[in-house]
């Protein structure tokens, strides 16, 4: 865990934030400026800086798969997945997250 990781912070309980969906290793929850009307980001629990670090294959199987039950769990049968890796490609915040972007 890095200990001035925002993500880290959410996900240890700090800010209280609600999370939509959560499995072992892997929690899903609201972004807090949403560019769509629906907007969750999909992070593992554990630190990981972004996709180039990701080397865990069972953690990378339990992400997608955390993309299509929360998805299913919400009824959003449409949607777009993003990954920013690297600050040039738009990546903020360096722990690892899936943007899921839908329409209500
Ligand atoms: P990135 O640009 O790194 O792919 O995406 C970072 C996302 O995290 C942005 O969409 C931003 O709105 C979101 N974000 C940044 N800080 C927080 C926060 O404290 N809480 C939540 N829920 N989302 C955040
Ligand atoms: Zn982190």
């Amino acid at each position: 865990m890095a200990d001035e990781c925002i993500f880290c912070k959410i996900i240890r309980g700090d800010f209280n934030t609600e999370f939509v969906y959560e499995t072992e290793n892997t929690v899903v929850f609201n972004d807090i400026n949403p560019k769509a009307p629906i907007h969750m980001l999909v992070c593992p629990k554990v630190h990981v800086e972004s996709l180039n670090e990701l080397e865990d294959k069972n953690l990378m199987a339990e992400l997608i798969q955390t993309v299509k039950d929360v998805t299913q769990k919400i009824g959003l049968k449409s949607y777009k997945t993003l990954i920013n890796t690297g600050k040039e490609a738009g990546q903020e915040v360096f722990h690892l997250h899936i943007h899921i972007l839908g329409n209500k």
